[in-house]
């Protein structure tokens, strides 16, 4: 229906940040232990009241092996928005991260709001670094860079829908919500 703004993410990070894990938890409620690989890229939506208008969130999801790299330009360019996942128990998804922000920051929509999601907040014991200097190390690169920067815990749902939220407010708005004439 046309009362209702449309909004474009994608989701980037290297394979099994947990992509398709906060995005199931998003759009369905759901964790499942073991979610199977992307292939490619999956399409989600979702409708939400943000800020007293309903949002619709579209979401790509991609597949983040190296194979599909030449693809993700065809996701990123439409987007109104990005949320860059790494998992923070592995610090070579936070490289890779890194090096998604770079190309969107060379290569996408100049006004692309970007996120930066630092995943499985949950399992604090397998962090190679103490959790505190993993923080901050994210913090201040996300400071230096305009990203907005939240944990999440696909498991736990522990800012799933904030980041979603978080990142709709940021955006310039198109238009207040009309009332039917
Ligand atoms: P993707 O390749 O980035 O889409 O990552 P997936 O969503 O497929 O997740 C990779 C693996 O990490 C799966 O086994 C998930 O169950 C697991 N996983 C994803 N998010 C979380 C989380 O927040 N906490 C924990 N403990 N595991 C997670």
């Amino acid at each position: 229906s046309g009362d209702c703004d449309a909004l474009n993410y994608v989701l980037l990070g290297d394979v099994g940040a947990g992509k398709s894990s906060l995005v199931l938890r998003f759009v369905k409620g759901q964790f499942v232990d073991f979610q199977e690989s992307t292939i490619g890229a999956a399409f989600f939506s979702q409708t939400l009241a943000v800020n007293d208008a309903t949002i619709k969130f579209e979401i790509w999801d991609t597949a983040g092996q190296e194979r599909y790299h030449s693809l993700a330009p065809m996701y990123y360019r439409g987007a109104a928005a990005a949320v860059v996942v790494y998992d923070t128990t592995n610090q070579a998804s936070f490289a890779c991260a890194k090096k998604w922000v770079t190309e969107l920051q060379e290569q996408g929509n100049t006004n692309i709001v970007m996120a930066l999601a630092g995943n499985k907040s949950d399992l604090l014991d397998s962090r190679k670094v103490t959790a505190e200097a993993s923080i901050s190390e994210a913090q201040v690169y996300a400071q230096e860079n305009g990203l907005f920067f939240m944990e999440t815990s696909a498991k736990t749902a522990q800012n799933v829908n904030e980041i979603f939220h978080e990142i709709a407010k940021r955006l310039p708005r198109a238009q207040p919500p009309q009332n039917p004439s």
